[in-house]
């Protein structure tokens, strides 16, 4: 099996092209943000403890967050691999998901990073929030919060997989179309 991060600050378009992906190579997809949205909607337990950071743009606490991500993954038995959306976020859940993966003699093959310039990802967002019905998308404040966390939690992620030469870098900017065509440009490499 292929496993695939796909890593960017929020509004990035990781969401966009990892269903791009999971469609194109029989992919599970996992975004850890949509399993938290449908707990809420559900008004689950996880839901309950997960709102409230959520909604202000913080990290839910790693915990709860790699417990949740271990149960989405028993679900990849016929895929030919597994497309990670917004997981991992922090060090301790790149090494959770590294030993995940170890116990079950599989490995990270890539983190393909895109990269957009800050200025574009709070118009994408704010734009985004017309009709996402996203709570944290829809104030400004909450969405400089979350690229702050990136930077300050989350872009550390990167260096991690960079220490193990699994880090690849795709032009996030430009139409949809051009972008899932940078990205499988790059998967094709790796599977
Ligand atoms: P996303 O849909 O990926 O933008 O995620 C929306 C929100 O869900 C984030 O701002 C966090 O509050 C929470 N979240 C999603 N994934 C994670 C994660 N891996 N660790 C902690 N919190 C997360």
């Amino acid at each position: 099996m292929t496993h695939i991060i796909l890593f960017g600050p929020p509004g990035a378009g990781k969401g966009t092209q990892a269903e791009r992906i999971r469609d194109n190579y029989n992919f599970l997809h996992i975004s850890t943000g949509d399993v938290f949205r449908y707990n809420i909607k559900n008004e689950t337990a996880l839901g309950k403890r997960a709102k409230s950071f959520i909604d202000r743009g913080e990290l839910v606490p790693d915990d709860v967050t790699i417990k949740m991500l271990a149960g989405e993954m028993r679900q990849a038995d016929d895929k030919n691999g597994i497309i990670f959306d917004g997981f991992p976020r922090t060090k301790a859940q790149a090494k959770a998901l590294d030993d995940l993966l170890n116990e079950q003699n599989e490995k990270i093959d890539a983190l393909i990073s895109l990269d957009v310039d800050d200025n574009i990802l709070i118009e994408r967002l704010k734009e985004r929030g017309k009709t996402s019905g996203r709570k944290d998308d829809a104030d400004e404040n909450v969405i400089r919060n979350r690229i702050q966390v990136y930077y300050t939690e989350t872009e550390v992620v990167k260096e991690h997989y960079n220490e193990q030469n699994k880090l690849q870098k795709v032009d996030g900017v430009g139409d949809i179309e051009a972008i899932t065509k940078r990205l499988n440009k790059v998967i094709d490499q790796l599977i």
